[in-house]
């Protein structure tokens, strides 16, 4: 067996490329077929502040007729201010939620209510000024500090964009930039560090302040000192806001309210955090008990 073991290795990742590669051919594929269909509502208003969440019997697919759906009869729900850890294996559907409320897409059957209004009412500008994504891949464009911190948003008072930076814990690194706000960054990041890159990424949500946040963390480890000001941020980032976090690590799963584990499409496990740890039946139990790091990694 020694003598197999690393063929049958060579044929297992052979087999998992060829499987993402399918992934990312359907994905394409959606993304050029259901984007018409996402219009404006008639503008059913968001309040201010933190933001409810509800899915209510969620079936979505990315293609219709395309065999088992994405999301399947999927129910949550999330009061103002509440944190929600999603978790679940890769390819449980958690992304496909962060994008249903973003309306990227629209659910076949079932609705989902932000601040109380079906989302496919609301206009999407406002929509998506209420509700933020920061995702693991940040996407720096090529321009200056302020343009990409305010996406061109001249209301913005330079004073709050240094604020913010500061609040964060990019003072120094902000002190150094030669030309201040003005100064060019590169597309993709170009000499910022994965961490400064996250920091910003944050920067952004702290200066558009919207009342539902869906973040996707990033599981890479970064050093100690970016950890730190990463969690700080966190905890900035989530008082007073309601936020769905697509969660990697131990330290930002305990900062949920509550728990809703994610399995092929349907919640097989939610409820409030603290008990479902003290509940040695829970699955989320268990997932503690075998290093949670490991079962999301
Ligand atoms: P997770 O975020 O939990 O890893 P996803 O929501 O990305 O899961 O994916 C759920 C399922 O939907 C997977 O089977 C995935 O391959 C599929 N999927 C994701 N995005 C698309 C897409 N754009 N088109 C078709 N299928 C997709």
């Amino acid at each position: 067996t020694e003598l197999l073991a690393k063929p049958i290795e060579k044929i297992r990742t052979q087999m998992e490329d060829l499987q993402k590669a399918d992934a990312s051919i359907a994905r394409i594929r959606g993304l050029f077929e259901t984007r018409s269909s996402i219009a404006d509502g008639p503008g059913a208003p968001l309040p201010d502040g933190p933001l409810a969440v509800a899915f209510d019997d969620v079936t979505f697919s990315y293609e219709d007729n395309a065999g088992e759906p994405t999301l399947k009869g999927l129910r949550l729900s999330l009061a103002p201010g509440e944190v929600l850890g999603l978790l679940g294996r890769t390819g449980s559907g958690k992304s496909t939620i962060a994008r249903l409320l973003l309306r990227f897409y629209d659910p076949q059957e079932g609705a989902i209510r932000i601040g109380g209004a079906d989302i496919r009412h609301c206009k999407l500008g406002g929509l998506r000024r209420r509700v933020a994504m920061v995702t693991q891949n940040i996407e720096i464009m090529e321009g200056t500090i302020r343009d990409n911190l305010t996406f061109y948003d001249d209301s913005v008072p330079d004073a709050r964009i240094v604020e913010v930076l500061e609040q964060l814990g990019l003072g120094s690194w902000y002190a150094s930039m030669p030309e201040g706000l003005d100064t060019m960054l590169a597309s993709g990041g170009g000499s910022l560090s994965a961490g400064e890159a996250q920091l910003l990424a944050f920067a952004r949500v702290f200066l558009t302040d919207p009342g539902l946040i869906i973040m996707d963390e990033a599981s890479s480890r970064l050093d100690p000192l970016t950890e730190q000001r990463i969690e700080d941020a966190i905890g900035k980032l989530l008082a007073n806001r309601s936020c769905i976090i697509i969660a990697h690590r131990l330290a930002t799963v305990q900062r949920a309210d509550k728990i809703a584990i994610l399995d092929n499409g349907a919640v097989i496990e939610a409820g409030d955090r603290e008990a479902l740890a003290a509940d040695p039946r829970s699955r989320f139990s268990a997932m503690l008990a075998t290093g949670l790091e490991e079962v999301l990694a």
